[in-house]
């Protein structure tokens, strides 16, 4: 089994489900005492709100790039950045790192074209849906189109994200505005809604909406574990 190397703690919350669910998963292929060898560089959060709320993706990209550079001295045989946002500095952070790091959106884009869709529905942090990282690598990679909810939804989604999920604060009355954007997402032609912000799967899940959902931390994380399980 080869060893994940997970840059976490955007936020810790999110990072919880990472570590749960890859071992869950390693566990279900191999059976017994099995769970996956892991090795982790929490980062300080605040930190790199400061970053984005400074538009200095440069300071952000520097600090996770140093993380990467610790995962490399502690044998990591992989990296991921346990995040959707930060993968804006995606390229910055993986130049020069020398073992393959596992785009979130890679393992999007190939589970959503394995089900056949082509135009999804994201909701994420503004800077997720207003940006186009993840958009255009879903465009020019799997040809699959994104729908964004519109400047009020976006707000709110937002608002929701960094003042409760990040804090691991669960309200229904945020997941009744979270299920109206994913309905009128449905309505403009979605045939599913990314969950494109890692804590979104602590509010959101299958049971509560009858369009499908593709959430980026279980699809990330499976990911992880289908490279560490890999034979050569
Ligand atoms: N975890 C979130 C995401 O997937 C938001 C927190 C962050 O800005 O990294 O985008």
């Amino acid at each position: 089994m080869k060893t994940i190397g997970l840059i976490g703690g955007m936020s810790w919350e999110s990072t919880q489900t990472y570590y749960s669910l890859i071992n869950r998963s390693v566990n279900r292929e191999l059976g017994g005492f099995h769970s996956a060898k892991i090795v982790m560089v929490s980062v300080d959060f605040a930190e790199i709100e400061q970053c984005q709320s400074d538009g200095n993706w440069d300071g952000a990209a520097v600090i996770l790039g140093d993380a990467a550079n610790q995962l490399i001295m502690a044998r990591a045989d992989c990296i991921a950045i346990c995040t959707n946002t930060m993968h804006i500095v995606f390229d910055q952070v993986c130049d020069g790192i020398n073992v393959p790091c596992l785009h979130i959106g890679d393992a999007l884009g190939a589970f959503a074209s394995r089900n056949d869709h082509l135009c999804l529905g994201l909701l994420g942090t503004r800077f997720t849906m207003e940006k186009s990282f993840l958009s255009d690598r879903l465009h020019r990679h799997f040809g699959i189109d994104v729908i964004i909810p519109n400047e009020e939804q976006r707000q709110a989604v937002h608002r929701i994200i960094y003042e409760e999920l990040c804090h691991g604060e669960i309200n229904d009355s945020s997941r009744d505005v979270f299920l109206r954007v994913i309905k009128d997402l449905s309505r403009q032609g979605a045939s599913g809604v990314i969950l494109g912000c890692t804590e979104i799967g602590l509010l959101i899940d299958q049971d509560h909406t009858q369009l499908p959902v593709l959430d980026t931390t279980a699809l990330h994380a499976q990911s992880l574990v289908d490279f560490a399980l890999e034979t050569e």
